[in-house]
């Protein structure tokens, strides 16, 4: 019997490991893409790292560069995030968000070993970033204070010198 993944076979299996590595939690991408739920996990847990890992081999440095680059940003990041939301009251959601950037951090510093420090160029403008950001900062929709305090965060992510 063939071990074949359904979500690597399908169609937009691009798109679904950006969904994954974006921080969607797997039950709402088998909605999504009309996958089961276990082979979206099963995926995830055991494809994921390795189609990384694989994109960088054959064609697609960049991509799984600028994926650890914005890992190391959000790693940067999520303590001084984590303090401005203490600041700013409710922090439950800010938790969330950062718990999420955290998952997608365990699942990246598996690569972490296998890639080079050749510089990266760009971070802002991919797609993986975006999608990840849209994440953090909906997942702070209902605090405002919280929300604009991540924005702020976020913003001094480009230059690597964070607003205070
Ligand atoms: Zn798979």
């Amino acid at each position: 019997m063939p071990r074949r993944c359904t979500v690597c076979d399908h169609p937009e299996s691009h798109s679904i490991d950006q969904a994954l590595v974006g921080g969607a939690p797997y039950r709402s991408v088998a909605r999504r893409f009309e996958l089961s739920e276990s082979s979206v996990y099963r995926h995830k847990t055991e494809h994921l790292p390795a189609h990384l890992l694989k994109a960088r081999e054959v064609e697609d440095v960049a991509r799984a560069d600028d994926l650890l680059e914005q890992v190391r940003n959000l790693q940067t990041h999520a303590l001084d995030i984590l303090e401005r939301a203490e600041k700013s009251g409710d922090l439950r959601t800010a938790l969330a968000a950062i718990s999420q950037a955290r998952g997608n951090l365990e699942l990246l510093g598996k690569l972490a070993g296998e890639l080079d420090e050749r510089p990266v160029t760009n971070v802002l403008t991919s797609p993986e970033w975006l999608e990840l950001r849209a994440v953090i900062v909906g997942a702070l929709e209902p605090q405002p204070g919280a929300r604009e305090a991540v924005l702020s965060a976020l913003e001094g992510v480009g230059n690597g010198n964070p607003r205070r």
